[in-house]
């Protein structure tokens, strides 16, 4: 990590003065997340097991007596500025559009709205150190401390879960990306020093301890890929295509969850196949993130380990959402003796690993990985050890 919390808040703070002429009032944090098992599986019904990170967005806010809201986005140079009036139009207050970058922001007040919550105009500054579409949920991060800011000026309360609901709601339906709960859950809910188990059927969740000697590495390949909203949203349709499929003989069925191994190896002969080869990895992703829990807990972290490589290789097989540089990095990880698994995560197509690898080692697992990788591919790639963090919350 380039800069500390503590350097990035002090510029921040500088800047928000340069830009309002004051002190900001209060400074929020929302983190991004890392998953380490239950992939491409939340719209489906199944279970997740993620991480919120060290890495995050800080946002400087103001309540503010002017009638729109203005935001300053300080990794972007770009500003925006829009009043509740102009959210429906998605237009500034000058009437110009709103910049697609200012949408999550204007989604989170659009969803709060809605909800008919006080959403006062607000003077805003953000930063994050989340990078962007590398699936590590930067746009989650973003929501999450907006939602913050808001609960703040409004005067009201939300459990973290609906915060991150309504956050889920304001991408779905303001942004128009179709995600499942898991990115804004863990932003909203994330704990020091803990794997979070979801269940996104009944939103039921709980913490399990990472296991100790245990750290959680990421790995960035630098490869961003362009137009990867259409790729997820076939993989959505395939997948709602399987329970239609499927309900034919299974009539009780709602979502892939419902349906187990022993009936899909069954039924697969009558599913198109590549129908087929996308709901078999949510089928079997969806038992292996169910034998997660124990394995963690009874510390067997060599299974667990096994666990995530399978993973992966579902998802480069069966799912089709890896790239040469993800099998790659995946592949260096898992031959390294201190890694006990490593696997693309978030939606893919490009952007992070997840590493489970010995502490002990990890200095030395960084090393060989950062170094196999780059006499592949040529190219340097950014890899960093995680640690398990709180959800949003307010600093100051
Ligand atoms: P991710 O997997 O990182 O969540 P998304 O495509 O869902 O990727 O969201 C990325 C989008 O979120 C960016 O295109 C931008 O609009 C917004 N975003 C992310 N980080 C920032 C930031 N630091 N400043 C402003 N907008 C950001
Ligand atoms: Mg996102």
């Amino acid at each position: 990590m380039g800069i500390t919390n503590m350097n990035s808040i002090d510029q921040l703070t500088v800047t928000y003065q340069h830009k309002f002429g004051q002190m900001p009032a209060h400074i929020a944090r929302a983190p991004g997340r890392v998953n380490l098992l239950g992939e491409h599986v939340d719209y489906n019904d199944g279970f997740v097991l993620p991480a919120a990170i060290d890495r995050a967005t800080y946002l400087a806010f103001s309540p503010t007596d002017a009638h729109h809201s203005t935001l300053w986005a300080v990794d972007i140079n770009q500003g925006a500025s829009f009043t509740l009036a102009d959210l429906s139009r998605k237009r500034q207050t000058d009437s110009t559009p709103l910049p697609e970058w200012a949408h999550y922001p204007a989604g989170v007040m659009w969803a709060l709205q809605e909800e008919e919550l006080f959403v006062p105009n607000i003077n805003a500054v953000y930063s994050s150190n989340i990078p962007q579409g590398s699936g590590l949920s930067s746009s989650a991060s973003i929501e999450m401390a907006f939602m913050v800011a808001w609960q703040t000026l409004g005067n009201w309360v939300l459990p973290p879960m609906q915060r991150a609901l309504l956050g889920q709601k304001a991408e779905n339906r303001y942004v128009g990306v179709n995600c499942g709960i898991m990115d804004q859950f863990a932003s909203a809910c994330g704990v020091a020093n803990k794997l979070l188990l979801l269940d996104c059927r009944s939103l039921n969740w709980n913490t399990i301890p990472l296991p100790e000697n245990i750290s959680i590495v990421i790995a960035d390949t630098t490869i961003r890929r362009k137009l990867t909203s259409g790729e997820y949203n076939q993989r959505r349709s395939a997948c709602e295509e399987a329970v239609r499929l499927l309900s034919r003989d299974l009539p009780t069925i709602k979502s892939l969850r419902d349906v187990n191994l022993d009936d899909f190896n069954l039924l697969a002969g009558t599913l198109p196949v590549g129908i087929e080869k996308r709901a078999r990895h949510v089928v079997e992703e969806i038992e292996r993130s169910k034998q997660a829990q124990a394995l963690l807990e009874a510390g067997d972290i060599q299974s667990f380990g096994k666990l995530m490589n399978e993973c992966h290789a579902s998802l480069r097989d069966l799912y089709e959402v890896s790239c040469p540089e993800l099998n790659i990095m995946a592949s260096t990880a898992q031959s390294i003796e201190s890694c006990y698994g490593a696997r693309l995560t978030g939606a893919g197509f490009g952007g992070c690993t997840v590493n489970i690898v010995d502490s002990g080692s990890v200095r030395d697992f960084v090393q060989f990985l950062s170094r196999g990788y780059e006499s592949v591919t040529g190219i340097s790639p950014e890899i960093y050890i995680s640690h398990a963090s709180n959800g949003a919350e307010l600093l100051v």
